[in-house]
């Protein structure tokens, strides 16, 4: 399985993936001149390939996603990534400004979207924020030995989780929304503040990536994801666990 790790290297590298020469074409060579180091590539295919021959000294901070995309398009890209545990930053390129589309995109994993056409300060704005989050990490004074709650036990410094002694395998923004509930146990959070705390502040997607987390956060951590015991809605605000 491929486990993403954060950026670490002094210029991040960039996948572009777009069939449009003029656009791959331009957004390289912009963000070349950005000082990130670029790969690019015409279609899903080929995105598949560099992903899955990077070696040891290889990593791609970002791809950069184009939806409509010959063979493989974009939303398989995602959903291919994410099946495999892949959690590598996404940032979609689209057409398509349709709400549906948007959901869609965020909903198979993609981390933002952006319209097409889009201006390039527009598009390093959201490399830079997407980057940055990544590098986040959990406070250090969060930082215990172990945390626990019912049959989940965190260990913050391993980035391990186990319910009933089973690891379970999570993706860097579940990691970080369930540590901040296990924390705070009964704590009311509103989707904003979660934003804030788990995206950071400069996170231009809306609330609904969010409600997207949750669900699969459930999906790993409930038995019932449909009837969760640990992670609740708490109607018209927000989330709590326990
Ligand atoms: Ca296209």
């Amino acid at each position: 399985m491929t486990r993403y790790s954060p950026a670490t290297s002094f210029n991040p590298t960039i996948l572009i993936v777009e069939d449009e020469k003029t656009i791959r074409d331009l957004v390289s060579q912009f963000l070349r001149g950005e000082g990130y180091q670029v790969v690019a590539v015409s279609d899903g295919n080929q995105a598949i390939e560099v992903i899955n021959n990077l070696d040891e000294n290889t990593q791609i901070d970002l791809i950069v996603l184009d939806l409509m995309l010959p063979g493989l398009n974009g939303i398989d890209i995602c959903q291919f990534l994410r099946r495999q545990g892949n959690d590598v930053p996404i940032l979609m390129l689209s057409a398509k400004g349709r709400e549906a589309d948007r959901v869609l995109g965020l909903e198979m994993g993609a981390d933002d979207y952006l319209v097409k056409p889009f201006g390039l300060p527009e598009l390093r704005a959201r490399c830079r924020a997407l980057l940055r989050r990544t590098q986040v990490a959990i406070p250090e004074s969060d930082l215990e030995e172990t945390v626990e709650f019912g049959d989940i036990i965190i260990y913050p410094q391993q980035y391990r989780v186990t319910i009933k002694g089973e690891e379970i395998s999570l993706s860097r923004k579940e990691f970080a929304l369930l540590s901040l509930f296990i924390q705070n146990p009964r704590r009311v959070f509103s989707r904003d503040l979660l934003i804030d705390r788990v995206w950071g502040a400069d996170f231009m997607g809306d609330t609904k990536t969010v409600d997207v987390h949750i669900r699969w956060l459930r999906s790993k951590i409930e038995a019932d994801p449909s009837h969760p015991v640990y992670l609740l809605t708490v109607r018209g605000f927000g989330y709590r666990f326990g």
